[in-house]
């Protein structure tokens, strides 16, 4: 699979062969491994982290690296599962996450082409406006910065915009190379090649790999997107979604630079960066749908490439590569961070908002970590019950993207 992320220079980590000793052993090697792995160990903690194959060849090389603290769960939805002081949280934890991504690229000097803008999400019918209106009015009810424009110029036809500002948008392996490379340098021990196979014993436990190697360690964090034991906490919490992506090259000015979501179901999202002085990159993603649903993956690139004609109709563009990648959704619409069972803790189910949720996992799990307060803890802790509410949105969700995506697309 292509990626438009490929970079080089990443160094290689050896396999772990001898039985080992750390304060936290970490699983996983994508961002939210990695961003666990840099807080703690600027905490001084020593940490060991495992990755089965190379480190940032998991999901995170196939993200799009929106940044941003609208969620794909919509605010008028989390008000009605979890109600208005969690609503408002779940946005400040993605404001705050981007805070945090800008001041680590700051102090780490991670050359990552990080650069802050503002998200629009447009309505192509006035119910969709009217939807968005709603969302409008409850944010900024909650104290946040968006606002809505009927007439705003985008560059292509729709019935309205919403602007949420000041996200943001990155190469994420640049920037997941410099905090790879600042958490070495804080002392963090990286092993590749080296498969967790389970976890065993209590007060120490030991992580054992395939090859049976063991880490012993006080606290294990299992961020291997969907955990690799399949703890009884996160049962039943989340699905599985396949997402579809262009990376297309196109004339600088054609489509307006930044980053554009849509609201049919299933979505689109458009991000426009400046690549060189000759093009701009345009990446085009969505035609989500369930992985149980074995699609053909033609047909919901064919489908995609009917939206990039049908928005932008005189766009000229050459493809620079394509690629799917896999969506973990939970089942209520917020992540699954936290322990599972006492020292052991999961980083999960972070549906389309992986950049801020890994750096949210690695701030709440270091002060978990090292018992001090959190703000964030109960909001997303995976052994919290579903509300019968969230279960029955999420039935509704199912058929809407079943007819309107998967059904739909099987007849191209
Ligand atoms: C097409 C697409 C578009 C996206 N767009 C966005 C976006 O615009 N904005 C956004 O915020 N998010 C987006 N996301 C989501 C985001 O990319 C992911 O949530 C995030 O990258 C997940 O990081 P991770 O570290 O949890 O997982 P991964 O990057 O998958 O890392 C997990 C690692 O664990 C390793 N592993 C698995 N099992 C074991 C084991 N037993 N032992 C050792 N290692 C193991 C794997 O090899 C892998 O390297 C998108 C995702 C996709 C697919």
């Amino acid at each position: 699979m292509e990626s438009a992320w490929e970079i080089e220079g990443f160094e290689r980590y050896s396999k772990l062969k001898e039985d080992t000793e750390a304060d936290v052993a970490i699983i996983g090697g994508g961002m939210a491994g990695m961003w666990a792995a840099y807080l703690l160990s600027k905490e001084g903690k020593k940490v060991v982290l495992i990755e089965k194959d190379r480190v940032g060849r998991g999901e995170t090389l196939y993200t799009t690296a929106f940044i941003t603290e609208e969620i794909d769960t919509d605010l008028v939805d989390l008000l009605d599962i979890f109600g208005k002081k969690d609503a408002r949280l779940s946005w400040q934890a993605g404001r705050e996450a981007i805070d945090l991504i800008e001041s680590v690229i700051k102090e780490e000097n991670i050359d990552c082409e990080f650069e802050r803008g503002s998200l629009f999400v447009y309505a192509a019918t006035p119910e969709e406006f009217k939807s968005l209106e709603a969302e409008d009015k409850l944010a900024r009810s909650l104290g946040f910065q968006t606002k809505l424009q009927k007439d705003l110029d985008l560059g292509f036809e729709h019935d309205g915009a919403w602007e949420i500002e000041d996200q943001a948008k990155f190469h994420p392996m640049k920037f997941f190379k410099g905090l790879l490379e600042a958490s070495i340098r804080n002392g963090a021990t990286i092993h590749e090649r080296t498969e967790a196979d389970r976890i065993l014993g209590k007060d120490p436990m030991k992580v054992v790999t395939k090859d049976g190697a063991k880490i012993t360690a006080r606290d294990i964090i299992i961020a291997t997107y969907k955990p690799f034991n399949n703890p009884a906490p996160t049962h039943f919490k989340k699905g599985m979604y396949v997402s579809y992506v262009y990376e297309l090259r196109i004339k600088p000015g054609s489509v307006r630079r930044g980053m554009f979501e849509d609201l049919e179901n299933p979505y689109h999202y458009v991000r426009v960066d400046q690549l060189n002085h000759k093009y701009d990159r345009m990446i085009v993603g969505g035609e989500d749908h369930r992985e149980e649903l074995k699609l053909p993956p033609k047909k919901n690139f064919t489908a995609l490439d009917e939206y990039i004609k049908e928005t932008f109709p005189t766009l000229e563009y050459v493809i620079a590569s394509k690629w799917s990648g896999k969506i973990l959704e939970p089942s209520d619409g917020l992540p699954l961070i936290g322990p599972v069972e006492p020292h052991i803790y999961v980083a999960s189910a972070f549906s389309g908002n992986g950049m801020t949720y890994s750096a949210i996992s690695g701030r709440i799990l270091t002060d978990l970590i090292q018992g001090k307060p959190n703000v964030y803890t109960s909001l997303y802790d995976p052994q919290r019950s579903l509300s019968p509410k969230a279960l029955l949105k999420k039935a509704k969700d199912y058929g809407g993207e079943f007819l309107g995506g998967a059904a739909k697309n099987i007849f191209k």
